[in-house]
């Protein structure tokens, strides 16, 4: 128990349903299963484990639910998943009720959707806020974990089972430029907005970075500042989202189809776009007149269905470049600078770095308070007390934000100190993840990631990935209480095997091909390994097969 003991961090009031019987020695532990975070893959996790008759406790270091929609309020922040699909499916009634107000919900609606589901299910007994996990070890003899946590409910929790809920895209990335905390005007990561409102108006903005955060701010900080500077180091494609109002009767029309959009989601690669169907042919197989088409057809829906068009979009350089090329002529119609046009137009595969979504982004380059500063040559040179220096030229401003993204995957990961009996998670993984179906850990018994490096994840509609992972890791431990088992652990050879197999279905589409987060290739120094899974439809069989054969690639004692 803790060292204060807190009231809050008491096991919970909460009765095992009948018949149901809790976990091993209930004496040496204080919950069941420790949660670390309480995004949408802790709250489910806490909700599924109750739902079985376990005793949870997640640490969310936060003052309240959400995950990244609690952090990224940046202005423009939105989901790129439509909204009937970017939910929870595990409760029909939930589903029905909620009331999405647009085609692609804004990081307000989406955190107020958190907020709900927290109220709707009464999670926020089970979560010890504004508290850190900073460490935690396994005690091989007594199959325990010992987890320390700091913040207000600072002390040490004792656990069987450690469930990692942190996202993939939850450590914020600092680029260490030279004089970076010498700025003197005010200063933003758009993955750690502040939660009071920014106005930027009448201010000189810099922004760094043109991934999607970027992508999403620098029309709306445009409308408001004096002028803006956006130092771009890499162009991105970016389509139309073409977010709009749902109006109530298109809502109910879905609502009423809502099973059938969750089957035809799990069968799709990403877990999304129910709505439109993929193309059968590839894009080579077709005129130059009937792709354009199709290529204009799926750009005036927008949205990620921009390359639905064709089988093979990420699997042949040929037609990619087609696909890349129509965005490309897309961007020489509407920036109307030819030189900026150029310098926004991207030359590396398509989507091989996540495809954006914008409002606007293009157009904004029209603006005249608005300049486009190309470093792809010599990056920033330097942050100074009243602003920076690139490419040999000084830019004074009043405020500077940092789009420059996560070190995603693996970053909140490794911060803690995970310890198995032999091995921390910070040695196992010292060359690049490895992982076992991207849920367990050789050398880690008791533990398991949702979302993990190794698993479809950040290429899917996470939250279907999230409930998968979910349920896999509640029925794995409820059949452990079945069977009397208390220890989990991957074997080396089914994660060599798996990292192998990852590896090769990675290798076989385009996606490895540029310096991508997906490759850890933005943060210096971090290994480059392909982290997520290509393939959701596939991945969950293969995850169904292991349970099915009693867990195979895991040793359960
Ligand atoms: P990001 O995609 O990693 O983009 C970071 C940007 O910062 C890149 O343009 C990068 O340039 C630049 N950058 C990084 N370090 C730099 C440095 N030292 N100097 C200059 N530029 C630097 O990060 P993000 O935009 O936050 O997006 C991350 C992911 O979050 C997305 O891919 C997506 O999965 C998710 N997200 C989703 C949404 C949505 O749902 N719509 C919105 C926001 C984020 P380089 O390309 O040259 O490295």
């Amino acid at each position: 128990m803790l060292a204060s003991e807190p009231e809050t961090l008491r096991p919970v009031s909460y009765t095992p349903a009948s018949g149901v019987v809790a976990m091993g020695d209930q004496q040496a532990i204080d919950y069941d299963v420790v949660v670390i975070g309480a995004g949408f893959g802790g709250m489910y996790m806490l909700y599924r484990l109750r739902q079985l008759g376990f005793t949870a406790r997640a640490v969310e270091a936060a003052d309240d639910v959400g995950g990244t929609w609690y952090w990224n309020r940046y202005p423009g922040a939105r989901c790129d998943v439509e909204s009937v699909e970017y939910s929870y499916s595990f409760d029909a009634q939930l589903q029905q009720d909620w009331v999405w107000t647009e085609r692609y919900a804004a990081q307000p609606e989406i955190l107020r959707y958190a907020q709900h589901v927290a109220d709707r299910f009464d999670l926020r007994r089970d979560i010890s806020f504004m508290s850190r996990v900073d460490a935690a070890t396994f005690d091989d003899t007594a199959a325990t974990w010992t987890v320390d946590v700091s913040g207000q409910h600072a002390g040490t929790l004792r656990s069987r089972f450690l469930v990692s809920a942190v996202g993939c895209l939850s450590s914020t990335n600092w680029p260490d430029i030279p004089g970076r905390d010498t700025f003197a005007g005010d200063r933003y990561h758009t993955g750690q907005w502040p939660h009071h409102e920014v106005d930027f108006t009448g201010k000189v903005v810099g922004v760094i970075g043109t991934g999607s955060s970027g992508i999403q701010s620098i029309p709306i900080i445009a409308q408001q500042a004096e002028h803006l500077y956006v130092f771009q180091r890499t162009p991105n494609y970016t389509v139309p989202a073409h977010n709009r109002p749902m109006p109530a009767e298109e809502l109910a029309e879905l609502k009423a189809r809502y099973d059938e959009i969750r089957a035809i989601d799990r069968t799709l690669s990403g877990g999304f776009g129910a709505q439109y169907p993929r193309g059968t042919v590839g894009a080579m197989d077709v005129s130059d007149e009937e792709r354009a088409a199709e290529y204009q057809r799926r750009w005036d829906i927008g949205g990620f269905t921009y390359l639905g068009g064709f089988t093979d979009a990420l699997l042949s350089k040929e037609s990619n470049f087609t696909a890349a090329e129509f965005v490309r002529g897309k961007i020489r119609e509407i920036v109307t600078d030819p030189e900026v046009a150029a310098l926004l137009s991207p030359d590396h595969v398509i989507a091989c770095k996540r495809l954006c979504f914008d409002t606007g982004y293009y157009e904004t380059y029209n603006r005249p308070n608005v300049t486009l500063v190309d470093i792809h040559d010599g990056g920033i040179e330097e942050i100074t007390p009243t602003g920076l220096r690139a490419g040999g030229a000084d830019y004074a401003l009043d405020a500077l934000v940092f789009a420059t993204g996560f070190d995603a995957m693996t970053g909140t990961l490794l911060r803690m100190d995970i310890r198995g009996p032999e091995l921390s998670l910070r040695e196992a993984w010292s060359a690049g993840p490895r992982t076992y179906l991207g849920l367990g850990v050789h050398g880690i018994p008791n533990f398991f990631v949702i979302t993990g490096p190794g698993s479809p994840s950040v290429l899917t509609n996470m939250i279907m990935s999230i409930e998968q992972h979910v349920e896999w890791i509640g029925d794995c431990l409820a059949a452990m209480r079945a069977g009397g088992q208390q220890r989990i652990e991957a074997t080396e050879d089914a994660q060599d095997q798996w990292v192998g197999y990852v590896n090769a279905v990675a290798d076989a589409t385009l996606f490895p091909t540029c310096n991508s987060w997906y490759l850890g290739a933005n943060v210096p120094g971090k290994t480059r390994v392909f982290m997520p899974l290509p393939g959701l439809p596939p991945y969950r069989e293969q995850c169904d097969a292991v349970a099915a054969n009693g867990y195979e690639g895991f040793v359960l004692a």
